[in-house]
């Protein structure tokens, strides 16, 4: 007999996840990382993780594990985790990253209602400052999880505000024992909203993720000179604000306007010194921020601004700056739990669509050391980080029982199996 899901606690476990943190109608909730109202956010987390027995321990990153133990001693050597994380933007929705804990959640509750002992070890995961709002960079407790960053470094970040990560982190209480990466999972899934219009659009009620776009940032500084904007002749102009603009129009016309088409790149922050109605602006600085599901593409298109950013500092005497922000490569997640994922869905009715992720997740870093996978649900209007932020109950449900069924569907497969 199918093991099943009750809605139920895992909806009322997302309004009242939801409620902490609460900033008035209209306004949404705010978690930072590590302050006050995400420490109270914690506590909710691992109080329903205690109400189901689970083992809960706490690594020195403060991301937080519960576990429901398996039934042999093999069986927990081969944890299955899911996870994502309950940090938020300013003024967030009640969903990003809680959807996919909380729904965790509730898989190791329908194993307990049925008085299951899995086959395997299942962990249930939160990681710490996913958003990366407070302290960069984003995704940083699974990074950091994965191997991909020193622990030591992540403590010593430096926030927003002048706080101290580490000392946020043993403040709150959050300053765990466990070593991470003390957990290897087998495998990883994560349940997410999509943040994006696509599956909407299309019709489509579960989103399918073949992999999340690589990413890179850079910041930009154009070293001019200033000078009178009435006497001094255009010839013998050194003027950082045309290369920005001439560097934005670039990335427009030459990059993603390219073939396959596939580049986003955005300059979102700029600002020119001395920032003066009548003067040649001196100095210029501005972000890149370039994305690309494809490394090649992504490359090709760094070494082609690379190229032009060259061209134009000598065309027009600038000196050209780069600080590279952010650089993370293309992930493709894992063929045999997407076919498995795929498999549950239509065993439920549903066709998923098969979608690259425009944001970066947790998943991308746990595929660094477990096979991994992502699950979606369609965003209504395909809005988040917004107080408006929503999805249909009906489509928070499916993606809920998709993510039992592959559990129970990776649980059947003998230990020592590959996912
Ligand atoms: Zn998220």
């Amino acid at each position: 007999m199918p093991l099943s899901l009750d809605l139920s606690p895992l909806l009322a476990q997302l309004e009242a996840l939801g409620a902490i943190g609460a900033e008035g109608p209209g306004r949404g909730r705010t978690r930072l990382a590590l302050t006050d109202a995400e420490r109270a956010g914690r506590d909710q987390l691992v109080a329903w993780m205690r109400e189901l027995d689970l083992i809960v321990e706490v690594d020195q990153l403060g991301n937080i594990f519960g576990s429901l133990p398996a039934a042999t001693a093999e069986g927990d050597r081969e944890p299955l985790m899911m996870g994502s994380h309950i940090d938020t933007v300013r003024h967030a929705g009640a969903l990003d990253g809680c959807y996919g804990v909380l729904a965790g959640l509730a898989v190791q509750r329908a194993y307990r209602a049925a008085g299951i002992a899995p086959a395997r070890r299942l962990v249930v995961a939160a990681f710490t400052n996913e958003e990366g709002v407070r302290y960069q960079p984003d995704m940083m407790g699974s990074l950091v999880y994965a191997g991909g960053l020193a622990v030591d470094d992540a403590l010593a970040s430096i926030g927003t505000d002048g706080s101290r990560l580490g000392d946020e982190l043993a403040r709150l209480g959050y300053a765990g024992e466990a070593p991470c990466g003390f957990l290897k999972p087998w495998a990883f899934l994560e349940l997410h909203i999509e943040q994006g219009p696509v599956l909407e659009a299309a019709g489509v009620r579960l989103g399918l993720v073949r992999g999340v776009q690589g990413i890179s940032w850079q910041r930009i500084t154009l070293q001019g000179e200033a000078n009178h904007a009435g006497t001094a002749p255009m010839a013998f102009r050194h003027d950082a604000g045309y290369g920005a603009a001439a560097t934005v129009a670039f990335l427009r016309e030459q990059i993603t306007k390219a073939a396959p088409g596939t580049t986003l790149a955005t300059v979102g922050s700029l600002s020119l010194e001395p920032d003066v109605i009548n003067v040649v602006p001196e100095r210029a600085t501005f972000t890149v921020d370039l994305r690309d599901p494809d490394e090649g593409q992504l490359a090709a298109a760094e070494a082609k601004l690379d190229h032009f950013l060259e061209t134009l500092a000598g065309e027009e005497g600038l000196t050209v700056h780069k600080a590279r922000l952010v650089r993370f490569a293309p992930v493709v997640f894992h063929a045999g739990l997407r076919k498995r994922i795929q498999g549950a869905a239509e065993a439920l009715g549903v066709a998923p669509l098969e979608l690259t992720s425009g944001a970066g997740h947790d998943a991308q870093m746990m595929a660094r050391i477990a096979p991994s996978a992502m699950i979606f649900v369609p965003s209504i209007q395909g809005i988040s980080h917004n107080p408006e932020e929503a999805t249909d109950p009906e489509d928070l449900a499916l993606g809920a029982e998709v993510l039992l069924r592959v559990v129970e569907d990776c649980l059947a497969l003998p230990l020592g199996a590959a996912p």
